[in-house]
């Protein structure tokens, strides 16, 4: 059996390597890696992947800095151009970007077989490029992953029974991957303060409103002078509070440069409580027991919010402070429901795949 396996972001890296390991048991099974370029980041050099335990893409279609438009255009041409000569039976494609959209629908025109891991999330928020990525990429796959008991009734609700498809709950590959890289983590090299609150911001709902991206870093601001606030900044981020005109050298928050997966496993074992408008990070901050104050209106990891370890505050100030307030003085979580599988994620992939 023949697999491409399509991806473009440092988080789709990181997912498909754990399936990738599971593949590498099967002698009879055959992968192929494309990555589109979709994210380019000094972070992902070769050093990423060695470190990382990834393997390099067969393909680096290298297409980045585009707009939605002729990025996911140029992708599915290109991909076509791969899968035409690969042949292969699945395609296989993580998420939400338009990495995901453009693999699924350039397998799909040319009758080769689509697994969309991580299906049946939904914010139900469609003015996010991601939401409308996942809702098209379901919709044409064969079989649909998915990493939640939320994500399957998504499914239900939509009428996908009726649809000739399969629905695996297969569990979340991210806690694979927090198993195999929590004994990996890795130091940063900046000096980052002993009692800290570990954040990230880079969601265009927020970073391309200015009075969103205010009212989210003066919460910041009044938070670190209690907490130092750490935050890695996305290079979109700092474009855009430089356009604002916030100064980040003036700051109580300490700005660090965007940091290695490892050094974040490092951080997340080692913060305070998250703050964060990341998908990814508001579940590892559960894979790693800390708490979580998510900067949205709306999560697609409903259940996180619905167990009480994820708190939702959006964009206001008093909220989000508030919030702070009452969890930052709580231990880790203990005892955690389990929500995402048992960290064989991968594997019962690569078992369905065998199946079909
Ligand atoms: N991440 C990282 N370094 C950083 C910021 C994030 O390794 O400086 C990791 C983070 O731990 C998570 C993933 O990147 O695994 C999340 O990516 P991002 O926030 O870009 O996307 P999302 O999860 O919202 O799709």
């Amino acid at each position: 059996m023949k697999i491409v396996t399509v991806i473009g972001a440092r988080p789709q890296f990181i997912k498909a390597a754990v399936v990738s390991r599971a593949i590498a048991a099967h002698k009879d099974i055959k992968e192929v890696i494309v990555h589109t370029g979709q994210h380019f980041d000094a972070n992902m050099s070769d050093i990423f992947f060695e470190e990382m335990c990834i393997p390099k893409p067969d393909y680096n279609l290298n297409i980045n800095g585009l707009g939605h438009g002729a990025m996911t255009g140029q992708m599915l041409e290109k991909i076509e151009t791969v899968l035409l000569q690969e042949k292969p039976d699945w395609v296989l494609v993580y998420g939400d970007t338009n990495s995901t959209i453009a693999g699924a629908l350039a397998a799909k025109k040319l009758h080769i077989k689509v697994a969309h891991v991580e299906a049946g999330l939904r914010s139900f928020n469609m003015d996010m490029p991601e939401e409308i990525n996942r809702i098209l990429t379901d919709r044409i796959s064969d079989i649909l992953f998915c990493p939640t008991e939320t994500a399957v009734n998504n499914l239900k609700k939509e009428g996908y029974e009726n649809i000739n498809c399969r629905i695996i709950r297969n569990g979340d590959v991210m806690q694979d991957a927090a198993l195999f890289y929590a004994g990996r983590a890795v130091r940063p090299k900046t000096d980052i303060p002993e009692d800290f609150v570990l954040c990230t911001v880079h969601r265009a709902e927020n970073t391309d409103d200015p009075e969103r991206l205010r009212n989210i870093f003066s919460a910041l601001e009044e938070i670190s002078k209690t907490c130092r606030v750490v935050l890695p900044l996305h290079p979109r981020t700092k474009g855009k509070l430089s356009a604002i005109g916030y100064d980040t050298n003036n700051s109580h928050i300490l700005f660090i440069e965007p940091v290695g997966y490892l050094e974040m496993v490092w951080m997340l074992k080692h913060c305070r409580l998250v703050m964060t408008d990341s998908g990814g990070l508001q579940k590892e901050a559960y894979f790693f027991d800390k708490y979580c104050i998510t900067l949205r209106d709306e999560t697609e990891w409903v259940e996180l919010v619905k167990y009480g370890y994820n708190f939702l505050a959006g964009d206001d100030k008093g909220k989000i402070i508030s919030l702070y307030n009452h969890i930052s003085d709580k231990n880790n979580i203990e005892q955690k429901t389990p929500l995402y599988g048992n960290g064989n994620a991968g594997d019962l992939i690569v078992e369905t795949l065998r199946n079909y």
